[in-house]
């Protein structure tokens, strides 16, 4: 009998890197479908990442996932982008096609898939609050996926003011920038609230996002970014309102089960990837 001892790699390039569950999600849909595949979480330094990216090359990598803080700078390293990677202007997934490496961005593709479990974004108002990486692909994504219109709420202007031109620009959705101060009023007629600012997120997790809570309704569906724990203080304001809810872990299974198909071409089977989160307590 032949063996094949050589098992195509996957990975993350990241720091810092050891907190990052996706390589026990990864490697757990990797184990389900049967392919002896592997998946590498790396500590890479910024002045080391094209080194890194030289060293995959050459190793043949399928390809990796890149993290904080190499989503942008990647792209100096790579052969060319995906479509909405360019509009973002961040790489969270490199995907080996031939001989080329090329740049694509799960964030906000991951969400939108977890989103339309609940909810189809076409035609939609959607509030998105934040305007780091995560809003800035997660609106993007929505525009593309057929959202009607996006208000960008952000604490920094500028920032706000940038996603909000970027995806009016950029995108067929109308897109406008409103300032945060104070509690938030949620404008009447809103169908999607997206929450895609770090606050809650581990270990700060009683924190909330400053919002005036007697303008959420029922018939609006909440959406929280953060993944740890998944069941936010605001998913569980706005459940316990009567409105439907999608968590950060869908958004993260779904960032992975795309990853997966880019480079394997196999769809993975996202209940086994939650699961995985789930024996992490994650
Ligand atoms: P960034 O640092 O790029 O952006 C942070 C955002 O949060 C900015 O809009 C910032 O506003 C805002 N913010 C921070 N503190 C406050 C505060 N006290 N009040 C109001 N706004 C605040 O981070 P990312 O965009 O990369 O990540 C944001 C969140 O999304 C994280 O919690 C991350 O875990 C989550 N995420 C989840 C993923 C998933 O798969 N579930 C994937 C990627 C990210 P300002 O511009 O004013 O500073």
């Amino acid at each position: 009998m032949t063996h094949n001892f050589l098992s195509p790699l996957t990975g993350s390039f990241a720091m810092p890197a050891a907190e990052n569950p996706t390589v026990a999600m990864v490697e757990a849909a990797y184990r389900h479908h049967g392919l002896d595949w592997r998946y590498i979480n790396c500590e890479v330094a910024p002045e080391d990442l094209g080194d890194a990216v030289r060293g995959a090359r050459a190793m043949g990598w399928a390809g990796f996932n890149c993290s904080i803080p190499h989503k942008v700078a990647v792209i100096a390293h790579l052969d060319g982008l995906g479509d909405s990677a360019r509009i973002i202007g961040a790489v969270n997934t490199i995907v080996r096609r031939g001989d080329q490496l090329i740049g694509e961005n799960t964030d906000g593709k991951g969400f939108v898939r977890a989103l339309e479990a609940v909810t189809d974004p076409k035609g939609k108002r959607v509030v998105l609050l934040g305007a780091g990486g995560a809003a800035r692909a997660v609106g993007v994504e929505m525009a593309l996926a057929g959202a009607a219109e996006i208000i960008v709420v952000n604490r920094s202007a500028a920032r706000g003011e940038e996603v909000a031109q970027l995806i009016d620009q950029q995108t067929p959705a109308r897109a406008s920038y409103q300032p945060w101060d104070g509690s938030y009023a949620i404008p009447e007629g809103t169908d999607i609230l997206i929450h895609a600012t770090s606050v809650g997120l581990f270990p700060d997790v009683d924190s909330m996002p400053d919002l005036d809570l007697s303008t959420l309704r029922p018939s609006m569906v909440v959406a929280d970014g953060i993944h740890n724990p998944p069941l936010t203080p605001l998913l569980r304001a706005a459940q316990a309102l009567g409105c439907k809810t999608a968590d950060g872990q869908g958004m993260l299974v779904n960032q992975g089960v795309i990853g997966i198909k880019y480079w394997t071409g196999i769809d993975a089977d996202p209940e086994v990837m939650r699961q995985a989160l789930v024996e992490l307590k994650l």
